[in-house]
């Protein structure tokens, strides 16, 4: 395989907004390491998508929840690619069951906690390791204030939710988890930039997946009756994948802990 071309990880790439990402990537011509947990068939798929819009794929299992999973997706990149430029932190879980924030369970706050943050907190760590030993044997990088210093900057891509501020008092601990996703892009973002590593955050709105299937009745009233969002519409994972693009191929080389919204206007205060 090439490995003249750039390398992205896309952690939950088998369905939804990661499959869209990895496709958008793949038609920009990444090299794509699609991750997934138990949906292999859907990850192929997947590969065969992100391969005809012209990258290459490799698929890896990993349970993000595992810190002991993790090394597999560095590896097949480094392995198959030779590198890694564009991490992006996608993988996440609705709670089981909707409940009460009085009845919360803690097995139930444990693996949203553990898959939605814990996994990507610790994966984002060993990532960046590796990105910073590149950075600093790569010829061409000097951490000093030039333009377009050396093309796109490597990135790191978080895609947490409007849940990160909008409190959903029948699923606590996904908006918990997302508010820890947001500062975790804070913090990435302040500790990485010496290395010249970029941090964004992606909160998306109300996208049509299968994560929001068990309640599409209910937003589909919010959303095309009752004026929940600016844009009538819902959200597609092309939307969320184009935005994963631009960032990815350096569409904003002097911002870093930015968190872009794309959610059919919803965080728009209005009267
Ligand atoms: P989805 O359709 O349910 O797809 C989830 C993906 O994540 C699948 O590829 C799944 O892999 C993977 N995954 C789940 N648990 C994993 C684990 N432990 N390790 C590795 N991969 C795992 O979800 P989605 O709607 O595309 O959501 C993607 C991300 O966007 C999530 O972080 C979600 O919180 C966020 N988001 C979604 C919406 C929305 O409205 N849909 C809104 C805001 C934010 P398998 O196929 O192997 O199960």
């Amino acid at each position: 395989m090439s490995k003249t071309s750039r390398t992205a990880i896309v952690t939950g790439a088998s369905r939804g907004i990661g499959r869209a990402i990895a496709v958008a990537l793949g038609g920009g011509g990444f090299n794509v390491v699609i991750n997934y947990n138990s949906n292999a068939e859907a990850a192929q798929a997947c590969a065969e998508l992100v391969k005809q819009a012209g990258g290459q794929a490799v698929t890896v299992q990993a349970d993000i929840a595992k810190s002991e999973d993790h090394r597999r997706l560095v590896d097949a990149a480094m392995e198959t690619f030779g590198g890694i430029d564009v991490l992006v932190n996608n993988a996440g879980v609705a709670p089981k069951v909707r409940a009460d924030l009085l009845e919360t369970s803690e097995d139930s706050y444990d693996y949203l906690l553990d898959t939605n943050l814990r996994g990507p907190f610790f994966l984002t760590q060993q990532v960046a390791k590796v990105m910073i030993e590149k950075r600093a044997s790569d010829p061409v990088f000097l951490p000093v204030f030039l333009p377009d210093n050396g093309g796109p900057r490597p990135c790191i891509v978080n895609i947490t939710s409007i849940s990160a501020y909008t409190a959903s008092v029948n699923r606590g601990e996904y908006c918990i988890a997302k508010a820890g996703l947001a500062m975790m892009t804070q913090l990435f973002a302040a500790r990485l930039a010496e290395h010249g590593i970029n941090v964004y955050e992606i909160r998306p709105g109300i996208i049509a997946t299968d994560m929001t299937g068990p309640v599409k009745a209910k937003y589909d009233k919010l959303i095309l009756e009752e004026g929940l969002l600016p844009i009538k519409r819902w959200g597609h994972p092309e939307d969320i994948a184009r935005a994963v693009l631009a960032i990815a191929q350096g569409a904003l080389p002097y911002s870093t802990g930015q968190v872009i919204d794309v959610d059919g206007g919803f965080h728009v205060r209005r009267l």
